[in-house]
């Protein structure tokens, strides 16, 4: 029989990883032939996480036949080129999109850990203690992405051992796919789904996600397995609002954003909002390098979003791009970013990073967020340990830059502008499915999984939670 192992979002939202191992062929035939590795994810958040990283990949990396993903993020995808550097030379497979987001990701990822690592060593060398290594440099990233095939929606493709591999669109960002796998296994074949990240089908330039209707066996995310998001319609009241009120005290409006998805939905949120004549900022500013290149591939790529999101936005601006959101300023360069420190006030500013743990969101709040009138705005998600979450989580000062802020500015969290679909929306997927496959609940934390799973015992679906390194025959 073929087997799948889970090596990674097991009870955890990160480092998404499974190995599958086909059987030779002939029932019974316990020998593995080939073997496929469903995910490359790197685990986020914390030390742990970094050691879980820093493990090698062992035999593993020599024997793989073929690796494929889902999308990417680096949660699903930010091992790859360390795969590469401990010997993988098979292909990567991944839909178009993916690979275009991963020359982006993969290389700002190289050059982020470059640094950083160029910091610590300075202090180790100084005190005599042994250098650090990177887990991968742009090389390894290159070679990676030398590696793709990549494969449109829909289209099957087939790989070693006689696995065919379908991708379908799972709407959450761009290039995102649901896996389908027909695996042989003991003389027959198993389909195997694996949602990946699924989308929230409220958000704005994604399509919906497609529902599989036929699987043997069914991994299923559980990010927000234990909640359904706020109505997008309140969020963007809420989010008309925190915008007006900044611009009636005269302040500045910060969004920390991440660079794929979020980032573009807030631009497209704001862009209904101008043309809806409520935007009263007449400067915006995406002052994010990387954003800034992600936001022009889904422009490049606009043909797989959401044609209604589009078709409105060109109605609204009458169909010139030009229009879209007049007063936005793309700042690539380090000068025309510290330019914006001198407004005081009356602009909106997004930048980098989301959980606001580096890049230039701390330039704007060393300038912004000691002043009363300032709103800082949070789309998205932000883990424990970082500055986001300190704000998030009501802090009156915060040590940024190496000087101690008090924080004076409005906060506001809009929880609506997820990129994931919410508790309702999996279990209306997990039903579509014909013939009561088997599922198994990973990239959750425990407390999302299990009221998933009791929610999806109501409507008389049963699904597993898997353990570390537990293997399931197919
Ligand atoms: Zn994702």
């Amino acid at each position: 029989m073929s087997t799948l192992t889970f090596l990674g979002a097991v009870g955890e939202v990160t480092g998404s990883r499974y190995l599958i191992e086909v059987d030779g062929g002939g029932p019974g035939d316990g020998a593995a032939s080939h073997r496929l590795l469903l995910e490359c994810g790197m685990h986020q958040g914390g030390r742990e996480a970094e050691r879980a990283n820093a493990e090698p990949f062992g035999r593993l990396a020599e024997t793989l036949d073929e690796v494929v993903i889902s999308h990417g993020h680096l949660d699903h995808c930010g091992l790859l080129p360390k795969l590469v550097r401990e010997g993988y030379r098979g292909p990567v497979h991944c839909t178009p999109g993916t690979k275009a987001l991963l020359e982006i990701t993969l290389a700002d990822s190289a050059f982020i850990m470059a640094k950083d690592i160029e910091w610590e060593n300075r202090w180790r060398h100084r005190a005599g203690k042994s250098l650090l290594e990177p887990l991968f440099d742009i090389d390894d990233v290159e070679r990676t992405l030398a590696l793709c095939q990549t494969h449109p929606v829909g289209q099957p493709a087939t790989l070693a051992g006689g696995v065919t591999l379908v991708y379908h669109d799972a709407g959450h960002i761009l290039g995102s796919a649901i896996v389908e796998l027909a695996i042989p296994s003991g003389g027959r074949t198993r389909r195997l789904v694996f949602s990946g990240d699924l989308g929230n089908p409220e958000s704005a330039l994604m399509k919906d996600p497609e529902t599989p209707r036929d699987a043997d066996l069914v991994l299923m995310e559980s990010t927000y397995g234990d909640r359904d998001h706020r109505p997008l319609k309140e969020t963007i009241e809420e989010f008309a609002e925190v915008l007006d009120a900044a611009f009636e005290d005269g302040g500045n409006v910060l969004i920390p954003a991440f660079a794929i998805g979020r980032t573009q939905e807030i631009l497209y949120h704001l862009s209904m909002l101008y043309h809806q004549g409520r935007l009263r900022q007449q400067r915006i500013f995406l002052d994010s390098p990387m954003a800034i290149r992600v936001t022009e591939l889904y422009e490049r790529r606009r043909s797989t979003l959401d044609p209604k999101d589009l078709h409105a936005l060109n109605v609204a601006a009458h169909g010139d791009p030009e229009q879209y959101l007049p007063g936005l300023r793309l700042t690539r360069s380090v000068e025309e970013s510290m330019a914006i420190n001198r407004i005081r006030g009356g602009a909106i500013i997004i930048a980098g990073a989301g959980m606001c743990n580096g890049g230039r969101i701390l330039h704007h709040f060393r300038y912004n967020l000691e002043t009363p009138s300032t709103r800082v705005v949070i789309v998205g998600f932000q883990a424990a340990g970082t500055n986001g979450r300190r704000l998030v989580d009501g802090a009156d000062h915060l040590k940024v830059l190496g000087k101690d802020l008090k924080v004076r500015a409005h906060l506001h969290t809009l929880g609506g502008f997820s990129a994931h679909a919410g508790q309702t929306e999996l279990i209306a997927w997990a039903g579509a499915f014909r013939d009561r496959p088997r599922f198994y609940l990973v990239h959750g934390e425990p407390v999302a999984q299990q009221a998933l799973q009791q929610a999806l015992h109501q409507v008389g679906i049963e699904a597993e939670l898997p353990a570390y390194q537990q293997r399931i025959e197919l």
